[in-house]
């Protein structure tokens, strides 16, 4: 299904490449002497993407390939659409299929190539000459100079919420962003966003959060007087909460600090995640006023520990970068698209502005009059900075996949080192159980919440409590047969066949295109994915008694919702994946800079991401969402005051 707005605009952007390539085909036309080349005509062919087939429509004139017309697709919202925006206007433009592939929509931009040389072939057009023909150079645009009040560098989650909150201070704002579209990781991200929210949580039963957690948290030995202040205080909350008989989920900011802070064993920074969890709620609800919408109860995305994760409406990361890009757009902001950072322009220490470069391989000059704000992203798709920093894995080197968009390429921590920047946590990266085994993306996965589903090796065995952190669960998955898991959900998580996972795909296509395995007895289930159907049938039994008992569970599980028993069972197997480095930029809870000597560097701040010192060793599932909210938000109002 297509976002109504979206189509639209493609309506029109399709309207508009069909008359630029009339135009440029009636030049063409003269330039070719009138060789017949094609059967005029307009022809269709269909190719397979990422969600299914994708429909064009390609018109011939005896000389030249007029237009193509994309006529039906459901490509992921923000990555593959990119490809059917641009794609299209390469092939018409230079009149050859010589054309590069979108980064990060490979599959999509395959299948239009496909399909547009499927028409040629329909068309008697001679395939090969097309594939041979060299692309039109783009002639290199002239230098660019320009200076606003404040400039942000990627228009990812933190970016342009830097941007949005900039304007909104009342700065002139540009933002540049290196990749030929908006987004980052945060479009493909499940999206899940953590905060305590007492609106959304009294829909959830008490039982959904275990004491033991809160009074484990309470009785830790405190690693400094800050933490020992927050114990005190959440033993208040609780005891309050208590006395009040309430019947829904207990939650604070405090409780989300000391799960933050434990869960990234204690190496990252409790001042900084003292203020993050005091203002994720702000941040929704700024998301909120920006017209992002989220559903009405929370739930517990994979590594998030507590039911406070909050999904929002639109399929994958796609509500916040519309919400965020709808205010730029009605407020003419720029987005410099295929515009890399390179520098950061230092005067008299400060940081004054950013030399890019734009999409022809011109120099881009930015001058900030308040302030820069690095939100680059991070560096799980740089190998040679996965391997340099890495400590916590065997490897990261290129035989382990990656979820993240090919973007995420350290650019901004190596610019901040340049003007002194200090580092913190570099070593600590997070890899995923759950990358699909062909691309390690996170599409695919068949979870809907932590709570309904099992996770069984190749022998059908549970190996691991599936509720807890990240890293516990990664590490267990790489000592099982091939590192390879079967995530086992029901009709719980799928009551109907159209129900979409969080990667807005119907468990129908997924089980259509082989990615997912349907039956209606966990035998038949087994057969399908060749594990020993009596472990199966033993480790379902096992999970299905401790929902019963809410305990007792033999790998120490505490999260439960409902049992797996109802058919239709479903089946999907996922490999490690890396997704999400925690290490970065030294910030302060202003965003502002820190450099190698303790001291704040004047003009320059940086958010999400790109940023070390909140997550510490692991990050909590769904903690990175509201991160770059919270910390967008800051830097971009800072920046704009130019503190
Ligand atoms: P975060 O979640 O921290 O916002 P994202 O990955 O969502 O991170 O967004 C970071 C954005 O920054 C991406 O869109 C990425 O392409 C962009 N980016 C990375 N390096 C540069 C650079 N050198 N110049 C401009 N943009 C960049």
């Amino acid at each position: 299904m297509r976002v109504s707005g979206h189509r639209k605009r493609m309506v029109l952007i399709l309207a508009a490449l069909s008359v630029v390539a009339l135009l440029f085909g009636c030049a063409q036309t003269q330039a070719s002497l009138q060789k017949t080349v094609f059967r005029p005509g307009t022809y269709t062919a269909s190719a397979k993407g990422i969600g299914g087939d994708v429909k064009i429509s390609v018109t011939f004139s005896a000389t030249d390939i007029v237009s193509i017309k994309v006529d039906q697709h459901n490509e992921t919202p923000g990555v593959g659409d990119v490809a059917i925006e641009t794609i299209p206007e390469k092939i018409v433009k230079g009149q050859t299929l010589n054309v590069d592939t979108v980064a990060g929509a490979t599959i999509t931009s395959k299948a239009i190539l496909t399909a547009v040389e499927e028409c040629i072939k329909k068309a008697g057009g001679d395939v090969a000459a097309f594939k041979a023909k060299q692309p039109v150079a783009a002639k290199k645009a002239a230098d660019i100079t320009q200076t606003a009040d404040v400039v942000v560098i990627g228009a990812g989650g933190a970016g342009l919420a830097a941007a949005v909150s900039a304007h909104q201070a009342g700065a002139s704002v540009i933002v540049v962003e290196k990749m030929p579209k908006v987004g980052g990781n945060t479009i493909i991200s499940g999206a899940a966003y953590n905060s305590a929210d007492p609106e959304r949580q009294k829909n959830a039963p008490a039982s959904a959060g275990p004491e033991a957690t809160v009074m484990a948290l309470i009785n830790a030995t405190p690693a400094n007087e800050l933490h020992k202040q927050m114990q005190a205080t959440l033993k208040k909350e609780y005891e309050e909460y208590k006395a009040s008989g309430a019947t829904y989920l207990f939650d604070s900011p405090t409780l989300h600090a000391l799960q933050t802070f434990e869960g990234g064993d204690r190496k990252d920074d409790l001042v900084l995640i003292k203020n993050y969890t005091s203002k994720t709620l702000a941040g929704l609800h700024w998301l909120e006023s920006l017209g992002m919408k989220f559903t009405d109860t929370c739930f517990t995305v994979l590594g998030a520990l507590w039911q406070r994760s909050h999904k929002p409406v639109k399929p994958l990361g796609t509500g916040y970068i519309e919400s965020m890009t709808s205010y730029l757009s009605a407020h003419n902001v720029p987005i410099m698209l295929e515009t890399k950072a390179e520098h950061i322009i230092m005067d008299k220490g400060r940081a004054a502005g950013v030399i890019a470069t734009g999409p022809s391989g011109n120099k881009v000059t930015l001058y900030a009059k308040k302030g820069v704000v690095i939100a680059t992203g991070g560096f799980s798709k740089n190998i040679e900075m996965r391997q340099k920093y890495n400590t916590q894995w065997k490897t990261l080197d290129a035989s382990i996949p990656s979820t993240n968009h090919p973007g995420a390429t350290g650019d901004g921590i190596v610019m901040a080192q340049e003007v002194g920047s200090d580092l913190v946590g570099m070593e600590y990266i997070q890899l995923l159980p759950m990358g699909d085994p062909q691309t390690g993306s996170l599409s695919g996965n068949i979870e809907q919440g932590v709570e309904n589903r099992i996770f069984v090796n190749k022998e059908g065995n549970r190996f691991v409590a599936e509720d807890a952190r990240r890293d516990v669960m990664t590490q267990a998955l790489y000592q099982q047969p091939d590192a390879t898991m079967w995530v086992i959900v029901d009709k719980h998580s799928y009551p109907t066949g159209s129900t979409k996972n969080n990667f807005n795909e119907t468990i129908d296509e997924l089980v259509e295109s082989g990615r997912a395995f349907k039956a209606d007895t966990l035998e038949e289930l087994a057969a399908k994915i060749h594990v020993p159907a009596a472990n199966l049938v033993k480790a379902v039994a096992e999970f299905n008694k401790a929902v019963e008992k809410k305990g007792g569970d033999p790998f120490g599980r505490t999260l439960f919702a409902d049992k797996i028993d109802t058919p239709p069972f479903y089946a999907g197997a996922r490999v490690p994946t890396v997704h999400h480095t925690m290490g970065g930029i030294k910030i302060n809870t202003e965003t502002q800079v820190i450099s190698t000597k303790g001291t704040v560097i004047p003009g320059l701040y940086a958010a999400g991401e790109v940023t070390g010192g909140i997550h510490g060793t692991n990050r909590l599932g769904g903690n990175a969402l509201a991160d770059i909210i919270v910390h967008g938000r800051i830097a971009g109002s800072n920046a704009a005051k130019g503190m």
